[in-house]
């Protein structure tokens, strides 16, 4: 089991007006008024303001320093790794983004946090989060119907209610919607590198990528849902937000997490009863989109890979008969 050796988040305690919240969403949904996805576990995530500060300071104090070195990568077993957990507290209005980074920067000033974490963790909150702020204010009223790749498949079963232990033998998937199950939460990179690249390369419809979304994290806000999803996951504002689709295969996964290793599939293989669903659906991903991205000087070099390949056709008619079947 590999954790990384580090304080675990802050943690609020339950009182009655949790157990209240609980009785009205139970009673909600038993009477047809709401339906909701994912376990009933503790909550997390902090719902007033001093919970909030609490659980900023013991990030800035435990925590931040190992961000940087640790920020892409994936544990099974370490879902939160030195992430904040701070993006329900922010979007909620808990903490102010300016008083995050002030204490971020304190921490470096007194030395108790490296440069490099520092600057990492200040550039999410005022680098990212700042400029998804501003996409949304800036892209056209109908940028959720956006659709430049046409992707028009309706998300699978498996994937949208998240009951992934029983029917998915990829591991990085498998793992990723557990932990959003149980959390509705993960960090960026599972968003992006798993979940998003996974219903891309399947070519699921990104309006139904974002509802998914919305319904399933516990930050989901629409003025940071859309263009992360819409623009940097999907790649279907036809690059208006990221120059280029995040699509990768599994050597990526394999790099940047331990799931490679307690999988069915092979990472490095493409055609077979192994073959990974990332690795071959990324290769079957840019055959279907060839043409669209063939303008693009940054996929000219992942096309030509695709030109050189000798199972191509093979690859393709795998992954097409895969479709969006649980992997
Ligand atoms: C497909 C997809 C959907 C996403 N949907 C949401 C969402 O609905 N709500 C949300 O708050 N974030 C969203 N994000 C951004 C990011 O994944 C989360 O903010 C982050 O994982 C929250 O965990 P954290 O607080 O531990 O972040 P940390 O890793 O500790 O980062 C610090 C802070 O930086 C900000 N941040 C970092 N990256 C982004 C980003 N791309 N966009 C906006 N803020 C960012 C967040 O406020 C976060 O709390 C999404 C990313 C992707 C790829
Ligand atoms: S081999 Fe492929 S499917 Fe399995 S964990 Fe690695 S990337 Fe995921």
């Amino acid at each position: 089991m590999r954790k990384l050796d580090l304080a675990e988040p802050w943690w609020p305690a339950e009182d009655d007006i949790d157990a209240q919240v609980r009785e009205d969403l139970d009673r909600w949904e038993r009477d047809g008024h709401a339906s909701f996805v994912g376990a009933d576990a503790a909550r997390w995530a902090p719902a007033t303001r001093w919970e909030a500060q609490a659980a900023l300071a013991q990030f800035v104090e435990h925590r931040l320093a190992a961000f940087g070195p640790h920020e892409d990568a994936m544990l099974a077993e370490d879902p939160w790794m030195a992430h904040s957990a701070l993006s329900p507290a922010l979007n909620l209005g808990l903490l102010h983004p300016l008083e995050c980074v002030r204490m971020a920067e304190d921490a470096y000033r007194s030395g108790t946090a490296p440069l490099a974490s520092v600057e990492g963790y200040i550039r999410q909150v005022i680098g990212w989060r700042e400029y998804i702020w501003s996409i949304y204010w800036h892209v056209p009223a109908d940028y959720r119907q956006h659709n430049s790749m046409q992707a028009d498949h309706d998300l699978p079963e498996w994937f949208r209610t998240l009951d992934a232990a029983e029917e998915v033998t990829a591991n990085c998937l498998k793992s990723v919607l557990t932990d959003l199950r149980e959390r509705g939460w993960v960090h960026h990179i599972p968003r992006l590198m798993v979940l998003s690249n996974y219903a891309m390369q399947r070519g699921w419809s990104p309006e139904q990528v974002t509802a998914w979304f919305h319904e399933a994290f516990v930050d989901g806000y629409d003025w940071v849902m859309l263009p992360n999803v819409v623009g940097m996951s999907q790649h279907a504002d036809g690059g208006l937000m990221a120059t280029k689709p995040y699509a990768a295969g599994g050597a990526y996964i394999n790099r940047m997490s331990d799931y490679c290793g307690g999988c069915v599939y092979d990472p490095k293989v493409r055609v077979g009863p192994s073959a990974c669903p990332f690795t071959a659906g990324y290769w079957a991903f840019l055959e279907r989109n060839a043409d669209r991205l063939s303008g693009n000087r940054r996929m000219l070099q992942p096309l030509a890979g695709l030109a050189r390949l000798t199972d191509r056709e093979a690859v393709v008619e795998q992954e097409q008969q895969r479709g969006s079947a649980a992997p």
